[in-house]
């Protein structure tokens, strides 16, 4: 029976393509071994359908359940994150980048796990390791993983390791611009053409409780503002919309990743104090803010501090 390889639940490039790499390395060494995923293809987002499509690479096979399965982890060892009955499942392998998750064994394995940006660059290792040569499409996969995982080796996870890998991998991908690779995949990722104003605010939204106040903070990660430009005015009709459902402020992050920073969208009861929160001046409802990427890291902590929390 072939060892299916598979990554975490909602599937990111990197679990996509270090299935796929692993298994095509199982191969190489004379183990059966498939690449699957926690997803149809057609399911798949839109980020890692790109990058597919780019490098001529076949999506996984979709496995939700894994019993009576033999399988290999990636980017993930999380009970929590993998498919149905994967605790009844022989876990043979366990190629990762992150915390040691709960998954148990009852014998010896393949663990292999780095701190990391990416389970593509721990996967980079193993091939010269094993003095296995990276297929060209395999190569692709792998280098738009590190590039995603790292956001283009903006994220404070991202290791000179990763840079080394994406430097050695671009050469066997045959892509000489990584910067327009990473460009193509965060077009695909933050496209909202056709989609309703209301589902981008709601994409990535969360809501907090300021001092008994409902404060509501939304982010869209973007190429370019330009993106947003013309469906600016629906957004702010669906943030008047959800703010006059109870809220003190509704704030919408328009991250622009390729420029480090955020025009931030604030309707709220006390104008002042969100501007004396961030040190910035609303016109026309908004003010760029350079370098706000994070919600948890940089804008809830302001907000706390400006509401008293
Ligand atoms: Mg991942
Ligand atoms: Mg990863
Ligand atoms: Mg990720």
């Amino acid at each position: 029976m072939s060892i299916c390889v598979i990554g975490h639940s909602n599937p990111d490039t990197d679990s996509v393509t270090s299935a796929i790499a692993l298994a095509t390395l199982m191969n190489a060494q004379g183990q059966d071994a498939k690449a699957c995923m926690q997803s149809s293809a057609d399911k798949l987002n839109p980020e890692s359908k790109t990058v597919l499509a780019r490098f001529g690479l076949t999506a996984p096979e979709e496995l939700m359940d894994a019993a009576g399965q033999t399988l290999a982890l990636v980017d993930f060892s999380d009970i929590g994150q993998g498919p149905a009955n994967l605790e009844s499942a022989e876990v043979v392998a366990i190629v990762d980048h992150h915390k040691v998750g709960d998954v148990t064994t009852n014998q010896p394995i393949l663990f292999r796990a780095e701190p990391v940006g990416c389970t593509g660059t721990v996967l980079n290792k193993m091939f010269k390791d094993a003095g296995v040569a990276i297929p060209k499409d395999v190569a692709g996969g792998m280098l738009a993983a590190i590039l995603s995982d790292t956001v283009n080796f903006k994220s404070p996870t991202c290791t000179d390791d990763d840079k080394a890998a994406v430097a050695e991998l671009k050469v066997v991908a045959g892509v000489e611009d990584t910067e327009e690779l990473f460009m193509e995949m965060l077009k695909a990722k933050s496209a909202v053409d056709g989609v309703p104003a209301k589902d981008l605010l709601f994409r990535d939204y969360k809501d907090f409780d300021m001092k008994g106040n409902k404060v509501g903070v939304g982010q869209l990660e973007l190429a370019t503002l330009d993106q947003v430009a013309d469906c600016r005015a629906d957004l702010m009709a669906a943030m008047a919309e959800v703010k006059a459902d109870g809220r003190h402020s509704v704030l919408l992050m328009l991250t622009d990743v390729v420029k480090e920073g955020t025009d931030l969208v604030v309707l709220s009861d006390d104008l002042a104090l969100i501007e004396g929160a961030f040190g910035g001046k609303l016109e026309n409802s908004s003010m760029w803010i350079d370098g706000m990427m994070s919600r948890k890291k940089q804008t809830v902590p302001n907000l706390q501090n400006a509401f008293g929390c």
